[in-house]
């Protein structure tokens, strides 16, 4: 079937695309996110001067999958949940990329999320191309049986095309370890074999590494100190403070790792609400808190807010750490802070991003802040494929080594090039994918 898909002329589409309409023969992917992801490449193939033949070839993914995964309830009716696997490029090696249970999953924000994991793969330089994956459901009104037999399910639909030498698998929103071990489980069932390195993020006793679990969050901390050290804005290490917005796998450890760090955490949020104190959290008992109560709401010395104030807190450094798009035009006028790290993917829209860049925030993008999920599972999958695992310390002293060089490459990028963080890394990502799928050339 042919479909074709409008396209907002000229800004949003290839220089080389000018009559505004084209054909795509696939279905569409004309969806928000997908939109965004598309037009932060094209500014930046024009701002680089890419081959425009090799910007068409990485407008669009490579292989998407829609699937249907049925599975019976506990009430005994079944039910039919929508899946898909993106895979983005693959010019570096095998796709790579997480997969999340969530209602917003659909088509368009799964290739958004390949497209910037194969950026966030080659800037961090992992010998990947992206992927992205996920069913659309509500994971909080499942049973733990249910969230098994959905990701059995799945992983039977796309079989397939995963593997370790094809595309690996990892967690993302409202996936765990858990979800991790039942699709390797699935997997190597069905090929008669135990194959660990098919999945990351997996439990240590089924071939996981240390430090994965905490992996995106200390990244993500480290990316802050190491940005305040380069004094990218003028901050007091001694004095500085910082907001967290989610307190999931992402928000939680970044808090608990940027209170190690010395700088006081004095808001965060989850789903049911967000708490203050401008005097800081005390980050360890609130993680304790929040594993006996499951909220940070409640939480004895702080103050409650809404939870959209959170974002809004006159405080050194942001991290939104929940969902994409949670600063818009709408709100990016109130934010306050001086250097806002993206934990999750894509939470900054592409006009809040030059507001806040007019008002000076030095915004890193998620595609280097939370790279160390990433970074770790590779360290992972090396490490299955070796049968040979590491310390933690290992672990963690790789994953600072490679979050470091990228930081460094973007900054002295910005410094050399006069770009802001996000623009130098999506050169770097954009620039390494090109310049091998130039060498590569076009099969056949
Ligand atoms: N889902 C995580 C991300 O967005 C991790 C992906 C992975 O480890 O493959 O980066």
């Amino acid at each position: 079937m042919s479909v074709k898909v409008q396209f907002n002329s000229g800004q949003n589409t290839a220089s080389h695309n000018t009559e505004g309409w084209r054909h795509h023969s696939m279905y569409e992917y004309n969806d928000e996110s997908f939109m965004i992801a598309q037009r932060q490449l094209d500014e930046v193939a024009r701002r680089m001067n890419l081959d425009s033949g090799i910007h068409e070839r990485l407008r669009y993914p490579r292989k998407s999958l829609i699937v249907s995964v049925p599975i019976k309830l506990d009430n005994g009716q079944t039910k039919t949940f929508m899946g898909y696997r993106v895979q983005h490029d693959q010019t570096l090696g095998p796709t790579k990329g997480g997969i999340r249970f969530h209602h917003s999953v659909n088509l368009g924000e799964v290739s958004a999320l390949a497209m910037w994991m194969t950026w966030k793969c080659s800037l961090l330089n992992l010998p990947y191309g992206g992927a992205k994956g996920g069913v659309c459901c509500f994971p909080e009104e499942m049973s733990q049986g249910e969230m098994e037999r959905l990701a059995r399910r799945y992983t039977t639909e796309i079989l397939s095309i995963i593997g370790p030498e094809k595309d690996i698998p990892a967690p993302d929103m409202y996936t765990n370890e858990q979800t991790m071990a039942w699709i390797m489980d699935t997997y190597s069932n069905f090929v008669g074999f135990a194959v660990p390195g098919v999945v990351t993020g997996k439990p240590v006793s089924v071939g996981g590494t240390q430090g994965r679990v905490e992996a995106t969050g200390r990244g993500v901390a480290y990316i802050v100190k190491r940005a305040i050290e380069r004094q990218v804005r003028a901050i007091n290490p001694e004095t500085a403070t910082a907001a967290v917005q989610g307190f999931g796998n992402v928000g939680s450890i970044t808090a608990k790792y940027l209170h190690q760090q010395g700088i006081k955490v004095v808001g965060v949020s989850d789903v049911h609400g967000a708490i203050y104190n401008p005097a800081g959290l005390d980050i360890p008992s609130l993680l304790h808190f929040v594993r006996e109560q499951g909220t940070v709401v409640g939480f004895d010395n702080a103050q409650k807010i809404d939870g959209h104030e959170v974002l809004e807190l006159d405080v050194d450094v942001l991290v939104p750490a929940a969902l994409g798009n949670v600063i818009t035009a709408k709100n990016a006028d109130k934010i306050r802070c001086k250097i806002l790290a993206e934990g999750a993917n894509g939470p900054v829209s592409p006009e809040a991003d030059s507001i806040l860049r007019d008002k000076g925030v030095y915004v890193i993008p998620g595609i280097l802040a939370n790279a160390g999920g990433v970074v770790v599972s590779y360290f992972e999958w090396v490490q299955d494929i070796q049968h040979l695992f590491w310390s933690e310390q290992e672990v963690v002293d790789k994953l600072y080594y490679l979050m470091g060089r990228a930081f460094d490459d973007v900054y002295n990028l910005t410094q050399e090039q006069d770009m802001d963080p996000r623009t130098a890394a999506m050169v770097l990502g954009v620039g390494r994918v090109a310049a091998a799928k130039a060498l590569r050339g076009l099969y056949p």
